[in-house]
């Protein structure tokens, strides 16, 4: 086998170091792939692949790509899960001996894609680290396009369940796990959907995080990011940032502080919570059409948008910060001209949050620096119109030094890239103008030539062209060579032209392409030069940005709220909810124009819990989620789809929707839905709102009456949280009389020749059936059916009035007062009857015998149940 050449021996060097990545390595004008990196990036990009040395006895596989356009290709790499090192030549071709010096420069991940032109400009692009220790689960996120970076610690219960719950409103692209972690939780991440598309990467915890933080930015305590005594946010924090500040090979990052957030000041939306309301992701819809964000995200700038859903996933807790936000809505509502004016700017001004990032990642151009100054200009238009309110307090005097230092080096459609020139404004700098005079003299000389050997040689035809290769030459038509003097010097023939050069051309042509290269270099020196000035205003131009996001989304709240007739509700700490008129903002959009049908909801110190009954499709999960969003929306300092709203705080809230109408799959439905459940009753708390959409019904109904009853009761006796309950079981009406604070409404049907009319009203009152069997007949059920289904029914409510009175009104409220299955029972009561009992009843009696109901809670009690009916059931 024959020795390698010294270029391969420094790839495989570089190469061994970078085994987890595939590696791009830079050749000329190419990022090049080999080996086994090349056969993957073949398949991922559609590239040929090649090979190379194949003469020399061994074959090496490879695939390239154009050194200008590799972002893309990196940006596909990345996002189909791989991890990719960009390996650049660090030292002059032309200045060096032998091979040219190669680093790695850059690792990129998921979470750390720097190229923004490649990501959602309206998401950011997060890095998550977590560490689950036992009892706190610490989480910190980075998104370093932008340079935010915060973290946050979970204590107490559930606290995987909780994490998800963060998981989901971060939404990160990658999550770091440090090793224990990692190998304690992957499996349970791994299980859930949601988190699919999430990389997983294992990263080494760092023995001293707190020094290394403190080191980084350069403060003596970490007090002022709130982080004290926060062990577990600190290691968690040090994790991501070493794992960034790695990738990134020791350059300079825009992440200038951390903090810390406290979940306790604002409300709590579960993962379950946070799909069921469609808040900002639709669970069947990727494009995210059908959301709140959707009706309500009309922002005109990106740093806008991504700051709404921020909003979005964090409703506040604050009555003062919350009324702060509506005064300046209000203020935009009635200003109605003003508002439409900064909207019409707010178009004009660009994501300078990232173009902030791009200036200290190095990875901006001309463009970004007129996107800049553009942004500049229409803030300081904006500032005018404000006249100085408080809401839009920038600085100025620094954004006017900014412009005008742009203005005055930048021309106004500047070039792509930043090597090849054509960035510098003329007279900004008498050295670059000095050189461009000697280039267009130069190039001027050279047309004076052309013009001098025309008349000299008598060729009409002859043209002085320029190319690459050979610079500048003579080209002379074959028909014409014979013309052609002595001194010319024959360079190339081509099939009907021959190129010459002579002597002074080429003297010409030293000083016009060594003007161009000094030029390009000296452009793109001053270019920099003027970056680094400008970077010296980051945190000027940081406040700009979250200013302009801010008034972004306040104008947009106003937008939207007369867009859509919203109403200012009314905020306080009280625990009374009072929604009058009250819509559903995602659905009034979908259904024609002025169909929705408005209606009330009141809690208050007598009613706590409302028991809704109404058939299918009636819109009982219309309202209750209505009610939930129009807390939410309220809680952020919008308007909402009412005529009238007073919302007292609410710290949580909680879903919990019945099987049929939820999409997870897997688990049983029952222990699914009694894990949630127990999720719910755990945390909730007086100030909670909780719905509950037909819960039980991924079991028997006999089942689901039970549980649904003895959940209500834990609710109403322990915890006081506001509860919506929505059920077709029109048993579970009787829990009104029961439950001093429940109520019952009902939806209002008309009966109509046999028909359903849904009027969609919710009035006062328990539904006094079930209409199970009309929404089968709506859905196409044949006659038959329906007849005897309603003779079973008749049955039934016969059979329940016997036992009713045979039970003297009283009644089990566990077990509710549902007619158990006919035939189901029969059996049953004749296996007890005097036969021999199975092994499985046996196995029942005894555990029936063990159990001190005194000693149960309700939930364990439930879940006895269903343990004990999965025995009988031999499951
Ligand atoms: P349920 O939960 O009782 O089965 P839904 O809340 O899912 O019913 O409502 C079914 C459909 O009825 C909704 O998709 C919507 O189109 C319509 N709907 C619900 N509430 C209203 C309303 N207040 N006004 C107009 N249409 C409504
Ligand atoms: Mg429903």
């Amino acid at each position: 086998m024959m020795a390698e050449t010294p270029l391969m021996s420094q790839y495989k060097e570089i190469k061994s170091q970078y085994t987890d990545s595939i590696l791009l390595f830079r050749l000329g004008d190419f990022y090049e792939m080999f080996f086994e990196d090349a056969v993957i990036a073949s398949k991922e990009l559609g590239l040929t692949l090649t090979s190379r040395n194949r003469e020399k006895g061994y074959e090496v596989p490879l695939a390239g790509v154009p050194y200008h356009s590799v972002a893309s290709y990196i940006a596909k790499l990345v996002a189909k899960g791989h991890k990719v090192a960009i390996c650049d030549q660090v030292e002059d071709s032309k200045s060096s001996k032998g091979i040219v010096k190669r680093e790695v420069t850059r690792v990129i991940t998921p979470g750390t894609i720097i190229d923004t032109d490649f990501l959602d400009e309206k998401s950011n692009n997060y890095l998550m680290g977590i560490k689950i220790s036992d009892n706190i689960g610490a989480l910190a996120y980075i998104d370093i396009t932008t340079g935010e970076f915060k973290t946050s610690e979970i204590v107490g219960e559930d606290i995987l369940f909780r994490l998800l719950g963060e998981i989901n409103k971060i939404a990160p692209k990658e999550i770091v796990l440090d090793e224990k972690t990692y190998d304690n939780y992957i499996d349970e991440f791994k299980k859930h959907n949601s988190l699919s598309e999430i990389k997983f990467t294992k990263s080494v915890e760092r023995k001293k995080a707190e020094e290394y933080l403190k080191n980084y930015f350069n403060v003596i305590s970490l007090e002022s990011f709130g982080m004290k005594n926060r062990k577990e946010a600190i290691t968690v924090s040090a994790l991501v940032l070493e794992y960034v500040v790695d990738l990134q090979k020791g350059k300079e990052l825009p992440i200038t502080n951390i903090s810390y957030v406290s979940s306790e000041n604002v409300m709590e939306l579960n993962i379950t919570t946070q799909s069921n309301l469609d808040i900002v992701d639709n669970q069947r819809e990727k494009s995210g059409a059908g959301t709140l964000l959707w009706v309500m995200d009309n922002c005109m700038t990106s740093m806008g948008s991504r700051l709404l859903k921020k909003f979005l996933k964090n409703p506040l807790l604050d009555v003062e910060k919350i009324k702060a936000r509506q005064r300046d809505v209000s203020f935009f509502i009635e200003n109605v001209l003003l508002r439409e004016e900064i909207r019409e700017k707010l178009k004009d001004t660009y994501d300078i949050e990232r173009i902030i990032g791009k200036l200290i990642l190095e990875t901006e151009n001309g463009r970004d620096l007129i996107a800049l100054k553009t942004s500049i200009k229409s803030s300081l238009e904006i500032f005018k119109l404000l006249k100085g309110n408080p809401l839009f307090e920038i600085d100025v005097k620094a954004l006017v030094e900014m412009y005008n230092m742009i203005e005055k080096a930048i021309v106004d459609e500047p070039p792509f890239s930043v090597r090849e020139g054509g960035v510098i404004k003329s007279g900004y700098n008498s050295d670059l103008d000095e050189l461009h005079g000697i280039s267009k003299d130069g190039k001027d000389y050279i047309l004076e030539i052309e013009n001098r050997e025309r008349e000299r040689t008598g060729i009409k035809g002859l043209k002085i062209k320029y190319n690459k290769v050979f610079g500048y030459f003579i080209e002379v038509t074959k028909a014409n060579s014979a013309l052609v003097p002595e001194d010319y010097i024959r360079k190339q023939t081509l099939a009907n032209a021959e190129r010459y050069i002579v002597a002074d051309l080429k003297e010409y042509e030293e000083k016009v392409l060594n003007a161009k290269e000094r030029i390009e270099s000296l452009e793109y020196h001053l270019f920099k030069e003027l970056t680094a000035e400008i970077k010296k205003y980051r945190e000027e131009l940081q406040n700009l940005a979250y200013k302009v996001a801010y008034l972004d989304v306040i104008t947009d709240f106003a937008h939207i709220a007369v867009k859509n007739s919203y109403i200012q509700p009314e905020i306080n700490d009280g625990d009374e909810i009072e929604i009058i008129a009250g819509r559903h903002p995602v659905v009034e959009k979908l259904i024609p124009a002025g169909e929705f049908v408005k209606n009330n909801i009141v809690f208050d110190d007598k009613r706590e819990i409302i028991i809704l009954t109404g058939p299918n499709m009636s819109g009982k999960s219309t309202y209750m989620k209505q009610t939930a969003l129009i807390i939410i929306m309220a809680h952020i300092g919008s308007y909402v789809p009412a005529n009238y709203a007073k919302i007292g705080l609410v710290d949580k809230i909680f879903t919990r929707v019945g099987a049929s109408d939820d999409l997870l799959t897997g688990q049983s439905t029952f222990m699914l839905e009694m894990s949630e459940v127990a999720n719910i009753v755990n945390s909730a708390t007086k100030k909670s709102f909780i719905i509950l959409d037909e819960i039980g019904r991924g079991t028997s109904t006999f089942d689901g009456i039970s549980i649904a009853t003895a959940i209500t009761e834990y609710i109403h006796e322990k915890i006081g949280a506001k509860t919506i309950f929505a059920t077709h079981y029109h048993e579970l009406t009787q829990l009104e009389d029961k439950l001093e604070k429940a109520e019952n409404f009902r939806i209002e049907v008309k009966e109509d020749d046999k028909e359903i009319i849904f009027l969609r009203e919710i009035v006062k009152g328990g539904a006094d059936k079930s209409y199970g069997i009309e929404v089968a007949r709506l859905a196409g059920l044949p006659k038959e059916i329906l007849d005897r289904s309603k003779s079973i029914l008749k049955r039934l409510e016969e059979r329940k009035e016997i036992v009713e009175k045979n039970l003297g009104g009283e009644q089990l409220l566990l077990f509710g007062n549902m007619a158990p299955k006919e035939e189901e029972t029969q059996c049953k009561k004749e296996a007890l009857k005097g036969k021999e009992l199975t092994k499985e009843q046996k196995i029942v009696m005894r555990v029936l015998d063990e159990i001190e109901p005194d000693k149960l809670t309700p939930l364990e009690a439930l879940l006895k149940l269903n343990e004990l009916k999965k025995i009988l059931n031999g499951s």
